[in-house]
């Protein structure tokens, strides 16, 4: 039988990162790669391999997304052939109210999406265009978008209306949430190491990269989350701000004559980490120069007073805590930042393990706290290809559960 493989395709603002999985016993991984900083002089093609001799990192020339994506396939023939790929599953940041599973991409959702553009602007052209310039060069070839939005389709009416005059929400204004491929993913892995009753829990799942957020879930299943209509919505994050007073456009608007394309790039690109501390976006740097600089050391004090206080808000809001989960960058990799976010929440029955925490221990809470503490490491790209499998039916009669170290 032809081996069948799923190309994954994550298109963000400046960058697309690939990866190609075999459907076998379990979704092995073949490489990753990303072409990042499109449009830019230093743009830069990555690629890592099953093996080190196949990694490589190399300048490129791509002025946009088009001749980015020109790139991929020309490189995606080249290493393994078009008819390897089975098929393509691509990350497609909005589905709006409509499209709350992973769906095969038609000339259909291809115009509906087009009416959802201005939802998310930066992102879905981008995205369209990706999955359009694929379709035009092997056009037999099954492509499937898979939404960020797809796995807050839960929430409840309490957390997806917002409080403005309703014929908004008729033009589709409301709570949508993001990051549901990570959130669809950390159910699944926490459901995996914990076991069914943990995952059917009450549980936060702090998702902290550059793009943060949190969700509240129970059995499974999202019942609120901080992003909102669009990702600039929630905690700060790495140049996003989070939530802001709805009067501070007002304000900037009328004393400064900022319009709403300055405003969008300010609370987008300028804000979060990187406007607060007026040097860095990242994490690590800020840690680095927190001791010399009472600018980065507020930024992250911020950073998790904020994720702190939506950690309390959404216990209230799921009557109580039995699992709290961080994950992606921050999530996974900083002590110092989940022992801030953590300290003073034992009323709540958290309590941290120095030592485990300083370990980034798969459990990081202590023996007595009510509450387990875990890190789980997410793995959107590996989630693409899942859920790409089992809409294809690919994944019939082999295992596609997740295995540590398969990908
Ligand atoms: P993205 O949302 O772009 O996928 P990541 O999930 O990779 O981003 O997260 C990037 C963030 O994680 C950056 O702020 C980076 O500084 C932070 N990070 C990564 N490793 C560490 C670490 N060891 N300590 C603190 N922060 C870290």
């Amino acid at each position: 039988m032809e081996p069948k493989n799923i190309l994954t395709v994550n298109g963000g603002s400046s960058s697309i990162k690939f990866a190609l999985f075999a459907v076998g016993e379990a979704l092995q991984r073949i490489f990753k790669g990303s072409i990042e900083r499109i449009g830019l002089p230093d743009a830069v093609f990555k690629v890592k391999g099953a093996e080190a001799a196949e990694d490589f990192s190399r300048p490129v020339v791509v002025s946009d997304h088009m001749m980015a994506v020109d790139l991929l396939m020309d490189w995606i023939e080249d290493r393994i052939g078009r008819s390897a790929v089975t098929a393509v599953g691509h990350r497609v940041v909005h589905g709006g109210a409509k499209y709350c599973e992973p769906q095969i991409i038609t000339e259909a959702m291809v115009a509906d999406l087009k009416q959802l553009a201005p939802f998310a602007p930066e992102h879905l052209p981008q995205e369209l265009l990706l999955a359009e310039a694929f379709r035009k060069r092997f056009p037999d070839l099954t492509q499937v978008a898979c939404f960020d939005t797809s796995f807050h389709h839960t929430l409840p009416r309490v957390a997806q209306l917002l409080p403005i005059p309703r014929k908004y929400e008729a033009q589709g204004v409301r709570r949508y949430g993001f990051h549901g491929l990570s959130y669809a993913f950390l159910v699944r892995e926490l459901a995996r190491v914990a076991g069914t009753e943990a995952g059917m829990g009450r549980v936060i799942f702090a998702h902290l990269g550059n793009g943060a957020s949190l969700a509240a879930v129970h059995y499974g299943q999202s019942f609120d989350t901080s992003m909102c209509f669009t990702p600039t919505a929630g905690v700060p994050m790495s140049t996003r701000s989070g939530d802001l007073d709805p009067g501070l456009a007002c304000y900037l608007a009328r004393e400064e004559g900022m319009d709403p394309a300055g405003f969008n790039e300010m609370v987008n690109s300028r804000s979060g980490l990187l406007g607060m501390s007026e040097t860095s976006s990242d994490m690590r740097d800020l840690l680095e120069r927190e001791k010399n600089d009472v600018r980065a050391a507020e930024a992250v004090a911020v950073f998790c007073y904020q994720v702190k206080k939506w950690i309390g808000s959404f216990s209230a809001a799921l009557g109580g805590l039995d699992t709290l989960v961080f994950s992606a960058g921050i999530g996974e990799n900083s002590p110092q930042v989940r022992q801030r976010i953590c300290t003073g929440l034992g009323f709540l029955g958290i309590e941290i393990d120095e030592e485990r925490n300083l370990a980034n221990a798969a459990v990081i809470s202590a023996e007595n706290s009510r509450v387990f503490v875990r890190i789980i490491r997410t793995n959107e790209e590996w989630m693409i290809a899942s859920l790409v499998s089992e809409k294809l039916g690919l994944a019939l009669g082999v295992e596609t559960t997740y295995k540590e170290g398969a990908t």
